[in-house]
């Protein structure tokens, strides 16, 4: 534990490792990102991890209605003191990974999401607010600069990764602006960035195929990051011809690396890989009969489609 010296308090708070403590104080900081997040006064805002409060006290000002999730017992009666007389103030004592979210967006509409997460369970944390979709509409975080960059990276990026796809099936990702880490309290190792999820609101890629079938090829190709698609494909049992003949239809090289493929390329990777299936075996969509005939055919493309 460090000794956190609160400067606008004369509470001295001991930042708590374990729970990813790191404090933002700074006034014009906390401006420029409440400034990115563009409040009015309809808008519902999620906090978590609000800590000791310094970016809680612009929110309550900016916005209808703040629920901040704060894990830290120890903070409870810190942010009671200073905020509890605000009728739009809500404070849930509890982890928000284990919270039933529903309990607070259901029928809810464009809330938006405003936090300095701990950045130990970055992923998960996005992962349960893309969950609730159709309820959260923007999510505005810092986060550790590096991973900023690849959940908004662009094709042919080498920060393209699955992270990049779990997050940009669902939102547009943009990254704002870099928070040098001494502007943290304690300083963590990590510079920071802030980062801007914008859920796609027409679910363009989840109507043109499931989530679950494409993650299943999208980890496949991205098996071993230093080898081509092909390759990647090729080495967990999937046919050499059809990914080779599937990227000539779409005009890429057979050495092409699955950082190339934004989420639109890689649904018609599949798409086209489908069709070539049938293409190149003469066979309609009946699959029982399509197995019956083809050795080769591995397990992994038959679970896979
Ligand atoms: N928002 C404050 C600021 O900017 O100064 C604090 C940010 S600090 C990086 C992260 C906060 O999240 C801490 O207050 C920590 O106690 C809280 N936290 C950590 N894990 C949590 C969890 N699972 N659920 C809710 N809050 C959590």
């Amino acid at each position: 534990m460090s000794k956190f010296i609160n400067k606008s308090e004369e509470t001295n708070y001991n930042a708590k490792k374990k729970y990813g403590q790191n404090f933002l104080e700074d006034n014009n900081l906390l401006l420029e990102i409440i400034e990115s997040a563009s409040l009015t006064d309809e808008t519902e805002v999620i906090e978590i991890g609000p800590g000791l409060g310094f970016l809680t006290d612009i929110l309550i000002k900016k916005s209808k209605k703040i629920t901040a999730f704060e894990i830290d017992k120890g903070l409870i009666p810190i942010l009671t003191k200073k905020f509890g007389d605000n009728d739009n103030f809500e404070l849930i004592n509890e982890d928000f990974l284990a919270y039933d979210l529903n309990k607070i967006v259901e029928g809810k509409k464009n809330i938006k999401v405003v936090a300095n997460i701990p950045y130990y369970i970055t992923s998960p944390i996005i992962s349960r607010l893309l969950e609730f979709r159709s309820n959260i509409s923007e999510i505005y975080l810092m986060v550790q600069k590096e991973v900023a960059e690849r959940i908004a990276s662009k094709p042919n990026s080498k920060n393209m990764s699955i992270l990049t796809h779990s997050v940009q099936f669902f939102a547009e990702a943009e990254y704002l602006f870099t928070v040098k880490k001494e502007m943290f309290t304690p300083v963590p190792k990590v510079d920071s960035a802030f980062l801007k999820i914008k859920v796609l609101n027409d679910d363009k890629y989840i109507s043109q195929i499931t989530e679950e079938k494409y993650f299943k090829y999208l980890k496949a190709a991205f098996s071993n990051k230093r080898k081509s698609i092909t390759n990647n494909m090729l080495s967990l049992g999937y046919s050499k011809e059809k990914v080779a003949n599937t990227l000539e239809i779409m005009g890429k090289q057979r050495l092409t690396r699955t950082e190339e493929f934004s989420v639109q390329e890689f649904i018609n990777f599949i798409e086209f890989y489908k069709q070539n299936k049938k293409k190149v075996f003469g066979f309609n969509s009946n699959i029982d009969s399509f197995f019956a005939f083809s050795d080769t055919y591995s397990v992994l493309e038959q679970d896979a489609i």
